[in-house]
């Protein structure tokens, strides 16, 4: 990563979940270097998380990092998570909203199980840990020295909350209601001085999608959905992530940032106008 360290999120403490893999490892690289404290949310990969704690840990004028293990669709836990952030560091000013997992099918073969998890982890997740997050701002209140808002919440969604996705509805059906989750919560805690907004990923190199990326074949098929023309990499979401959580962004709230090499742009019609 040839991102420099920076202050931009002295003295504040992020939740990042499912932060021992791809996207949300970089992004608590990212908000550790920042100066943030950071809480690593992991699921099963202990070792992993471990290791971003430690690299955290190591680099100067970098926050301090500990390590959770949450199944973030499981309600009790979640709160535990956040107890535990708090009793650690006082207060948790930014929430990355960013465990999710693929259970792909066709339609018509999809269980109600691969349903459900899907919609379980990838939507209530996010809403338990918003909730939990919103109730700690307000009752933390504002800290002008060190925010201009009362807290900050980044919800990773995807291109698919706009790009409709055969073989994968319910993973696009949850992707498309985190905007309404995200925009009614913004709409809902403006006034309170909560920023709620989105990062809309396109095809970022991580296990989640390695299948794709992993052979030529697969690469030179998607790059062609990318004008771009190369895969991200977890660390363009993670520099966008920082950025987001800082004051730098202070007047931005209930959008989506797609983060995509231009995915959105309807590539197909590069050469058919
Ligand atoms: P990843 O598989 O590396 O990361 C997902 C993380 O979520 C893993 O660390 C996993 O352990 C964790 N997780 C799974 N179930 C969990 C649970 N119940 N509780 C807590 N954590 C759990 O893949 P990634 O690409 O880094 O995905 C991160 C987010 O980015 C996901 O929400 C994904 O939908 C989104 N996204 C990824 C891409 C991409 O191309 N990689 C594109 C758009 C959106």
């Amino acid at each position: 990563m040839n991102q420099k360290p920076n202050q931009r999120l002295k003295g504040q403490t992020c939740i990042v979940t499912g932060g021992s893999s791809g996207i949300g490892l970089a992004i608590a690289k990212s908000i550790g270097m920042e100066g943030a404290n950071v809480v690593i949310n992991y699921y099963s990969d202990k070792e992993s998380a471990e290791k971003v704690a430690k690299e955290i840990e190591g680099m100067s004028e970098c926050g301090s990092a500990i390590i959770h293990q949450t199944d973030v669709s499981k309600e009790k836990q979640v709160v535990g998570m956040f107890k535990k952030a708090i009793k650690k560091f006082g207060t948790v000013d930014i929430l990355i909203n960013n465990a999710g997992i693929q259970m792909d099918a066709p339609f018509h073969e999809m269980t109600l199980d691969q349903w459900q998890r899907v919609i379980d982890i990838n939507l209530t997740g996010q809403f338990l840990c918003a909730r939990e997050a919103i109730k700690e701002f307000k009752k933390r209140g504002m800290r002008p020295k060190v925010s201009n808002a009362l807290g900050k919440i980044i919800h990773i969604s995807s291109v698919h909350e706009v790009i409709p996705w055969a073989g994968h509805v319910n993973y696009a059906a949850a992707k498309g209601a985190i905007v309404m989750l995200m925009q009614s919560l913004a709409q809902e805690y403006g006034r309170e001085k909560i920023r709620v907004n989105s990062i809309a990923p396109g095809a970022i190199r991580t296990p989640i999608n390695e299948d794709v990326w992993g052979s030529k074949k697969g690469m030179k098929k998607l790059k062609k959905l990318i004008p771009y023309n190369r895969i991200g990499e977890p660390a363009d979401i993670g520099s966008v992530a920082a950025w987001l959580a800082s004051d730098e962004s202070d007047y931005i709230t209930g959008t989506s940032i797609f983060v995509d090499g231009g995915m959105t742009c309807y590539p197909g019609f590069t050469e058919n106008g």
